[in-house]
């Protein structure tokens, strides 16, 4: 296309391109463009201009993305906002839409990659962006780290070789169904956090380090995604010790040995060779501040430890 061309298609009336692309759900807005100026043979730039030719590149709106994207992909408004959130807000009637569960544009969800294997088995070969949720770490179908620290989709890894990593997301996903999202999302965030400040003092390296040497020869270091991947079963086993009612109410009491049948399961489910170590433990710290933000509360003596104990799941690292 000459530029003269180019320019008089960027203002033309909107047309259904040639070729359609197949969605994918929570793919980000540029994702999708990219792939379907790339099947149509264009610059994603003059795509977009095509598509709102009036509006300046900071004040194009998703509105105009909608109607025009619904005519040139030849997809219907439904079916966009359905499968790419960026685009839902404009949708002219939203609340007959049902949109309950699905997976929204911005936080706390993150930009990611769908598994590079499972988009080629659909027959897409370009990296496909989305939007991942806090649990969408490892595709289980073909054992893949796609989850955290990762930035670009053929860094993906295997993990195949440490199949605790890919337990522990199938155990991520029952959390959530047994505890609810938004509870289990804080207590991973806490977890990970404690995990990552032991990382910090090389607190009960061992299994982590043998993990990390299996995916990578750099040593562990926080934010590479191999040792997002090495720490994923321990910052899992905790996750579920601090999303469960039963065990935080044992960090609650004043009896010592509730604390230490809480630190025994820290043992049994997260790394194997803890022992509650001072100050430098932040799990230590955590249990701390938690007993002091329910003191003040005024909400230390309504403590009970009588809830009935859970179902004692497998750890991670155990077959
Ligand atoms: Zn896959």
């Amino acid at each position: 296309m000459t530029k003269t061309s180019r320019r008089s298609w960027r203002s033309a009336p909107v047309k259904r391109l040639p070729r359609a692309v197949r969605l994918v759900p929570d793919e980000t807005l540029r994702s999708y463009l990219a792939r379907l100026a790339k099947a149509n043979h264009l610059k994603s730039d003059d795509l977009r201009l095509h598509l709102a030719p009036d509006l300046t590149p900071t004040s194009r709106t998703a509105h105009t993305w909608l109607e025009s994207l619904a005519i040139a992909s030849g997809a219907s408004i439904d079916v966009l906002c359905y499968a790419l959130p960026e685009l839902r807000d404009q949708h002219p009637a939203l609340h007959l839409l049902s949109l309950r569960g699905r997976t929204i544009a911005g936080k706390p969800n993150t930009l990611g990659f769908a598994c590079r294997r499972c988009m080629a088995a659909r027959g897409i070969f370009t990296p496909v962006e989305r939007w991942t949720r806090h649990e969408h770490n490892v595709c289980v179908r073909h054992q893949l780290w796609i989850g955290r620290g990762l930035v670009q989709a053929d860094a993906q890894f295997s993990v195949a070789a440490l199949p605790e990593i890919v337990r522990a997301q199938s155990w991520h996903l029952r959390l959530l169904r047994r505890h609810g999202r938004s509870w289990v999302y804080r207590a991973f965030l806490d977890a990970d956090m404690i995990r990552s400040r032991w990382m910090a003092y090389k607190l009960w390296h061992t299994v982590a380090e043998r993990r990390q040497r299996a995916l990578t020869t750099q040593p562990l270091w926080r934010g590479h995604p191999a040792t997002h991947a090495a720490l994923y079963p321990e910052v899992v086993g905790l996750t579920s010790l601090l999303a469960s009612i039963y065990w935080r109410q044992r960090t609650l009491t004043d009896d010592v040995h509730e604390l230490d049948r809480f630190y025994a399961a820290v043992h049994s489910r997260v790394v194997p060779d803890y022992q509650p170590t001072g100050y430098r433990d932040h799990l230590v710290r955590w249990i701390s501040d938690q007993r002091k933000l329910y003191d003040l509360a005024g909400l230390l003596d309504l403590v009970h430890t009588d809830t009935p104990r859970e179902t004692i799941e497998s750890t991670p690292w155990k077959a």
